[in-house]
């Protein structure tokens, strides 16, 4: 499973006297089984860039392909490109409209065809994976809670079992609790079912903790892309430039290291920075 991105650009009002470059000459690979984050400063693409890769959006140049065949193709079954990349947009619970949770999250497979027990099966399931409690299917969507919203909207995505899960900002807006969550269960439904997630993201703690794979994107085009830590340890200055910062805790390693204390230089999470810091204080005790 694979899409692919040859030297796509995506221009808004072409025939307009200033026309806006929002995606400028991508080229990318995601393969399966990635956990990818794409950061960038507002207004950099991001958004118009996952469009690209489910067919929402059509390149003004350039091809964008998806197991290899190029999606715009005049037989391509672009429909069904959508079910295979699902598509999470920001404040998603704008688009829930059903009566009930069941029926809502049961709207992506109906559609895909499928017959009534295996739509029930799929929201029951899809559910299950986003920590939504039986006892929500009948509930209005309007009633429940802004995280309950936030995985209703993605468990209708996940009911259509796409191969690709994007998503767009899902915790804006979410207290931290709910965000740990909702970004934890992502976590591990990629690496039980072997999804590729790609989550665009303000949260540079957030992409250090879980991504495996990061884009940074500046004015339409990827300025890098490489793991989390390497991005966040040799680049800072440059992320500083497009109005991105690292990690506060890359920060604190980094002045750690500046006032002597010999802590990498490449720490990213919370996590990682404790040992660490740990490990130099008992040396301190054992000298
Ligand atoms: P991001 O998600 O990183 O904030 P977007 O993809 O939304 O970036 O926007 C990229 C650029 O395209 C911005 O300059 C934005 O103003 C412009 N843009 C986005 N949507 C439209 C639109 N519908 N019409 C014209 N310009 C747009
Ligand atoms: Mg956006």
């Amino acid at each position: 499973m694979s899409i692919t991105l040859e030297n796509v650009s995506y221009i808004y009002e072409p025939d307009m006297p200033s026309p806006v470059r929002a995606v400028d000459a991508v080229s990318l690979e995601l393969p399966e089984n990635q956990f990818i984050g794409i950061i960038g400063h507002t207004g950099s693409g991001k958004s118009t860039l996952i469009q690209l890769f489910n067919g929402l959006m059509k390149p003004t140049s350039g091809t964008v392909r998806y197991n290899g065949r190029d999606v715009w193709e005049k037989d391509y079954p672009i429909r069904e490109l959508r079910f295979h990349v699902g598509l999470v947009f920001q404040y998603p619970e704008h688009q829930l409209f059903e009566e009930t949770v069941f029926r809502d999250i049961c709207f992506g497979p109906r559609n895909q065809g499928l017959p009534e027990e295996e739509v029930e099966k799929r929201a029951r399931k899809a559910m299950a994976m986003t920590g939504l409690s039986p006892d929500l299917e009948n509930r209005s969507p309007f009633e429940l809670s802004g995280g309950q919203k936030r995985r209703t909207a993605i468990a209708g995505v996940l009911a259509m079992n796409p191969d690709f899960l994007v998503l767009d900002e899902p915790t804006a807006g979410l207290d931290p609790q709910g965000r740990d969550e909702i970004l934890e269960q992502v976590s591990s439904l990629r690496k039980e079912s072997g999804i590729t997630v790609i989550l665009v993201s303000h949260s540079m703690e957030d992409v250090a903790r879980f991504a495996d794979r990061l884009i940074v994107v500046d004015a339409g085009r990827i300025r890098f892309d490489a793991s989390p830590r390497e991005v966040f340890s040799r680049h800072r200055d440059a992320l500083e430039a497009m109005g991105l910062a690292v990690p506060q805790i890359t920060d604190l390693a980094a002045r750690l290291r500046k006032s002597g204390f010999p802590v990498p230089a490449d720490l990213i999470t919370v996590g990682e920075a404790k040992e660490a810091i740990l490990r130099v204080l008992k040396g301190g005790r054992d000298q």
